[in-house]
């Protein structure tokens, strides 16, 4: 099928493309790489009558080591892009891992960090680990910028805290600590994730876990049970140790997810998942 025909506005700063939504409304959507919109408009599924093109607005591409050490994403940075940063290789390494996963090799050239999060499809991979890195999103809208935590971000399936208004520039990840490794795991039978596991160890005193659960429910999910479980364990203990101790933990927070069966999975046989990624992603932030 064919896309209804619509206005392409293609903005060349970052105020005109906010003007151009504000003034058009429900109306009109941002276009990023369009891996998304493209298939949602072609199926008659979303209907626009103006799409704005914000592929050459400046400054919303590529990754940059602020001098603080807080690693700055731009919204319009590409999967690939992301896989293939020396910043993120060197700082996240489990973050660019992911990134390389994604999809297949067509969505993660076009496919950018904004536009995963602003769709908020459930089955994604990023906003799990940044979840769990305790990143940040900056937005842009007529009465100027505001930050909203990632873990905050996402209200639901295909629901998110950007005002309709609002344009997603950049995503912000602090300094993680010398002491501090992360790791994603993900498993499933579609070009989507069933379910995935973002883990943040740091060895730091406190020690301290930040495990998430993402795809299984609308919104990543925080494994509470697991993370207070975390804070009590003797610093040291060897990994297959640190998991024996933590699981009962895990499988609690599992079975209280809201999953549902659907095409990726029955909800039991996802809650199992989360156990067995859990494991995985614990284990390759430990020494
Ligand atoms: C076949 C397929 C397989 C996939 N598999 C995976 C997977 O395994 N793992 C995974 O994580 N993801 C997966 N995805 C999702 C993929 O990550 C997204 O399609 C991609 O990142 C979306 O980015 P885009 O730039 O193409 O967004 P677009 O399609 O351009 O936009 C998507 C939505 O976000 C809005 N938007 C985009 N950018 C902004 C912005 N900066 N500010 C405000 N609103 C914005 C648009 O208005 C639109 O509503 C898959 C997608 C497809 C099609």
């Amino acid at each position: 099928m064919r896309a209804q025909p619509f206005f392409l506005h293609r903005p060349a700063d970052l105020a005109t493309a906010i003007a151009l939504k504000a003034e058009h409304g429900d109306a009109a959507t941002f276009h990023a790489g369009g891996t998304e919109l493209l298939v949602a408009l072609k199926a008659h599924v979303l209907r626009y009558e103006h799409v704005i093109d914000i592929k050459r607005i400046p400054g919303l591409k590529g990754v940059r080591l602020r001098d603080d050490g807080t690693i700055s994403i731009g919204s319009l940075t590409t999967h690939d892009s992301i896989a293939n940063d020396p910043v993120i290789r060197a700082s996240l390494p489990g973050y660019a891992e992911l990134s390389e996963h994604v999809a297949n090799i067509r969505v993660r050239m076009a496919g950018t960090l904004g536009g995963v999060l602003c769709f908020a499809e459930p089955h994604a991979d990023a906003p799990t680990l940044l979840c769990a890195l305790d990143a940040w999103v900056v937005l842009a809208g007529p009465n100027g910028e505001r930050e909203v935590p990632c873990r905050d971000f996402h209200l639901g399936e295909f629901a998110t805290a950007r005002a309709d208004d609002e344009l997603l520039t950049s995503i912000e990840i602090a300094p993680q600590s010398a002491g501090t490794r992360s790791a994603y795991r993900a498993f499933g039978h579609t070009e989507r994730p069933a379910v995935g596991v973002g883990a943040v160890w740091s060895t730091d005193n406190p020690q301290r876990l930040s495990l998430w659960a993402g795809a299984i429910a609308a919104c990543p999910t925080r494994l509470a049970r697991a993370e207070e479980a975390a804070a009590s364990l003797d610093a040291g203990l060897p990994a297959e140790e640190i998991w024996r101790r933590l699981r009962p933990a895990v499988d609690a927070d599992a079975r209280a997810l809201d999953a549902h069966d659907d095409l990726h999975g029955g909800a039991d046989y996802k809650r199992h998942l989360v156990s067995v990624l859990a494991e995985r992603a614990l284990k390759a932030c430990l020494p």
